[in-house]
């Protein structure tokens, strides 16, 4: 009797354990860290915005991508300097991400984020929350002090909590734009926030963060915060984070599949190219990827007018909002 009740405790625990994942060896990165930003896709054409607001985009990514380059050369792993890097975007109003996010057709903001690790496939996601300032943060402790790798609405927001993060008001998302200019920029704002990084010890990370799109159903959860669709760093394939109508991302787990086809030998540019222009442009998805892979081969692909974009490697560093 006592040595079942101990195999059943046994049992338990092991139940509870967080998963095994498999751990790949980290190659050697010679070439130094490459990091990619995007702050989303969409009608975003010369002509648009103003050369103040161009400005601004160009200033807020310059500098997302010079930080988490400096985090990166120091010898920060790539999970963290994602996340620190998208918190930055978070707190950019400019965005559609944390502060400045679009509201539901409820008037609420509702926050989804995801972020994943190239070397032992580890993720965490969050989608639907209210209350948590960084929905990043909260996917990164989901995936290293959780075992499980998404939770939603309040279940996230709790768990956020016992892990010691405060809880906000909604109201502090609300942005404080001119009258005029945020009515202008919320008819149809764009500005997901993602990153996708090679760190000097050759491994992958992809992380990205929403507002999700405008006047969503509350509850609507789009690709963002799902790991294969919006998200996804495998180092046998490519670090992606993809924005745009999620609905397509979702159908065609845009994210898994360029990874997927870049570890068959595909090169990581025609890989997305094939995806985003063909593929999902055929089924009337509209948006776009960034896409980086453990020789540092890096790719932007977009099917829209533009997306808000940037890199960072020992070559080149260059931001950009239109079609080149
Ligand atoms: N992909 C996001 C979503 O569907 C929106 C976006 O990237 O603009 O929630």
């Amino acid at each position: 009797m006592k040595n079942l009740l101990l195999f059943i405790l046994l049992l338990l625990l092991w139940q509870c354990h967080p998963k095994e994942t498999p751990v790949t060896k980290p190659h050697n990165n010679s070439k130094g860290p490459v990091i990619l930003i995007h702050g989303g896709a969409g009608q975003i054409y010369e002509g648009r915005y103003t050369a103040e607001e161009e400005a601004q985009y160009h200033q807020s990514l310059q500098h997302a991508l010079d930080s988490g380059y400096a985090w990166l050369s120091r010898g920060e792993n790539a999970e963290t300097v994602v996340e620190k890097v998208i918190r930055r975007l978070e707190s950019d109003s400019l965005f559609n991400a944390g502060k400045g996010a679009v509201y539901t057709a409820e008037g609420k903001v509702e926050l989804d984020a995801s972020i994943m690790r190239g070397s032992d496939l580890n993720a965490g996601a969050v989608s639907g929350v209210q209350h948590i300032e960084h929905p990043i943060s909260l996917a990164h402790w989901v995936m290293d002090s959780s075992k499980h790798v998404m939770l939603s609405g309040r279940g996230a927001e709790h768990f956020g909590f016992m892990m010691g993060l405060d809880s906000v008001s909604n109201e502090i998302f609300h942005t404080v734009q001119s009258e005029s200019n945020y009515r202008r920029i919320m008819k149809e704002k764009y500005g997901t926030v993602g990153c996708v990084v090679l760190d000097n010890h050759g491994n992958l990370a992809a992380g990205t963060s929403t507002g999700g799109m405008m006047m969503k159903e509350f509850g609507r959860i789009g690709d963002s915060p799902i790991i294969g669709a919006g998200t996804y760093a495998d180092n046998q394939g490519c670090a992606v984070s993809c924005t745009g109508h999620g609905e397509y991302f979702i159908r065609y787990a845009v994210a898994h599949h360029i990874s997927q086809t870049v570890s068959n030998g595909v090169p990581i540019r025609d890989a997305s190219s094939v995806i985003i222009h063909q593929t999902l442009k055929n089924a009337g998805g509209e948006g776009g990827v960034i896409a980086v892979d453990t020789a540092g081969n890096y790719t932007f692909q977009f099917n829209t007018q533009g997306m808000f974009r940037g890199v960072r490697n020992a070559d080149t560093t260059y931001t950009l909002m239109y079609e080149e």
